[in-house]
């Protein structure tokens, strides 16, 4: 019987007996095949970073009264984040989050960008953009939800430029502390994971964002939703079948908050 994979490498035997050397991998084609060799390996659906580092486990200390200076207090502990800085894989300049420290819901994206880095807020690049119309969409704006990201730096390479890379296991592990501190302190009734990467970090999650969306997952008890990352939406703008998953997953998150959606609402990017 054939397996999935099989088809892959007859793929990609034909195309080496044709001369091909490379292959243009996007996100969810690199997700899918990660997907198959963890299946392949007998691998469990569940992942949590291979190395943690020990000081990743290091606990934040939260001083204030309000949530406010709590987050604030969180925000200046980010700004040396001794797990982060030891990697020296990361920028030096901290991006912490933005938005509501009261919301409801909490995205939660991988890692700030070129864009981000420069104004030092989570998503205000094209990225950003899509985001924002997506809250639009749903009926809120970016100061009635909160925005983070899992890692708090710039992830560096190599002459960097305008150019950016996801953050690896190693980067996630260590600032995930900030992040559990984050939702210790905001109390979202709802997680949103933006992406892949975001999942596998703070979900424990591995595979294709098709396999991870369309259903609940919980992080230390708090509902929490997979969905497409924005910058895969901007890679896929004629995309109906995307755009539609995604309002489908935003309108799982406005029912389990008992949001009102209008029919309109309902029918977003239905043919
Ligand atoms: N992508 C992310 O995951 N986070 C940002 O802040 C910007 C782009």
């Amino acid at each position: 019987m054939s397996r999935p994979v099989d088809a892959v490498i007859d793929y990609l035997e034909s195309l080496r007996s044709r001369g091909g050397t490379h292959i243009l991998l996007d996100d969810e084609a690199r997700d899918g095949l990660r997907e198959l060799y963890e299946r392949a390996r007998g691998g469990a659906r569940q992942r949590v970073p291979s190395v943690v580092p020990a000081e990743a486990l290091a606990d934040v200390v939260i001083h204030g009264a309000t949530r406010t200076e709590q987050l604030e207090s969180l925000s200046r502990q980010a700004e040396n984040w001794p797990p982060a800085k030891r990697l020296a894989t990361l920028r030096t300049q901290m991006v912490f989050s933005t938005g509501n420290p009261e919301a409801r819901i909490m995205f939660v994206g991988e890692a700030p960008g070129y864009e981000e880095e420069k104004l030092a807020e989570p998503f205000v690049g094209p990225a950003g953009q899509k985001l924002n119309d997506i809250l639009k969409a749903m009926g809120v704006s970016r100061a009635d939800v909160y925005i983070t990201n899992l890692v708090k730096f710039r992830p560096a390479v190599p002459k960097q430029a305008t150019n950016n890379r996801k953050p690896d296991a190693h980067e996630m592990a260590s600032c995930l502390p900030l992040v559990r501190a984050e939702i210790a302190i905001v109390k979202p009734e709802c997680i949103v994971a933006l992406g892949g990467t975001a999942a596998e970090g703070l979900l424990g999650l591995a595979g294709a964002v098709a396999s991870m969306r369309d259903k609940w997952h919980a992080f230390e008890g708090i509902p929490a939703r997979v969905t497409f990352h924005p910058s895969y939406l901007l890679r896929n703008e004629n995309n109906n079948h995307v755009k539609r998953q995604l309002w489908e997953d935003m309108l799982e998150v406005m029912s389990l908050l008992g949001m009102r959606i209008s029919d309109k609402q309902r029918g977003y990017f239905l043919k």
